[in-house]
This record gives C-alpha cells, sequence and structure tokens, in this order.
C-alpha cells in the first residue's frame, strides 16, 4: 500500500524526508534506515487493520437489518488498557454499535515510532515529532 493512501505514513514520510534534508548523513546510517523501514511497514501494517475494521463495519447489519456507518472514532485509556474504537450508527434506525480495532498493529507502530525518535534524539539530537507537529500547526495556520 503506497503512502498516498494512507495518511499517518504520508506524514512520517514527509517529517523524515525533512529531517534527511537537514542531516544528509542519515542517507549512509544504517541503523537510521532499518528503524525508519521498520516504522513504515508498521504504520502500513496497523492502517491495513484500522481498514480491515472499517470494512467489517460497512459489512455488518444493523438488529432492525441497516446498513451500519461509521460515525465516530473513539480513543482513549481506561486504567491499564489502551482502547481504539470507531462507532457505528444505523442508518436506519440510529442506534450505535462500537467496533473494536485490534491493538497490535497501533502498539507495533507506537513502539517504531518511538525507537527511532529515541536513535534520532540520542545520535542527532532531533526530534522528528516536533518536525512533522511543527509542519501540521503551520498548515492549520495556512502557511
Ligand atoms: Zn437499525
Amino acid at each position: 500500500m503506497s503512502s498516498s493512501e494512507n495518511p499517518m505514513a504520508y506524514l512520517l514520510e514527509f517529517g523524515l524526508r525533512k529531517v534527511e534534508r537537514e542531516r544528509p548523513e542519515l542517507s549512509s546510517d544504517g541503523q537510521y534506515q532499518a528503524l525508519k523501514d521498520q516504522l513504515m511497514r508498521d504504520a502500513d501494517g496497523h492502517f491495513q487493520e484500522i481498514q480491515a475494521t472499517y470494512a467489517t463495519v460497512l459489512k455488518t447489519r444493523c438488529t432492525c437489518g441497516g446498513q451500519l456507518e461509521p460515525k465516530d472514532h473513539e480513543f482513549g485509556r481506561a486504567g491499564d488498557t489502551i482502547y481504539d474504537s470507531v462507532i457505528a450508527k444505523c442508518k436506519a434506525c440510529g442506534s450505535a454499535q462500537e467496533f473494536q480495532f485490534p491493538k497490535d498493529g497501533f502498539i507495533s507502530e507506537a513502539r517504531s515510532a518511538m525507537a527511532l525518535r529515541d536513535y534520532l534524539k540520542q545520535s542527532y539530537g532531533i526530534d522528528y515529532a516536533d518536525i512533522i507537529m511543527g509542519e501540521l500547526q503551520a498548515r492549520q495556520h495556512g502557511a
């Protein structure tokens, strides 16, 4: 799956390209490349899990026979448990159902993102998460 379909992978690639422009020596850093490849693979796996959950929602019928439609996304923490789910509503009767996203992809992606962030911070003093957030804020302000 290409990053143009996956907004998270797009954002990661965008941020990392910016980092690579600032620090061209990264192109010959094997550990950086390995961590980046792992993160892109995990971001893709996570995205595919999300897509599969949405496909399940669309295939599921409400008890009244109506078509379900994803309406909301809930993400948070309850005690030690991270939950990530999509709320779907029936187009016919409006009753809601909750579908849990699998957690494996999310956890792998988060772990890989932290590993890459730690490595860039320790070895280069760069925080790519700050760069991505800065870019998002600049776009929101129409820059
Ligand atoms: Zn219904």
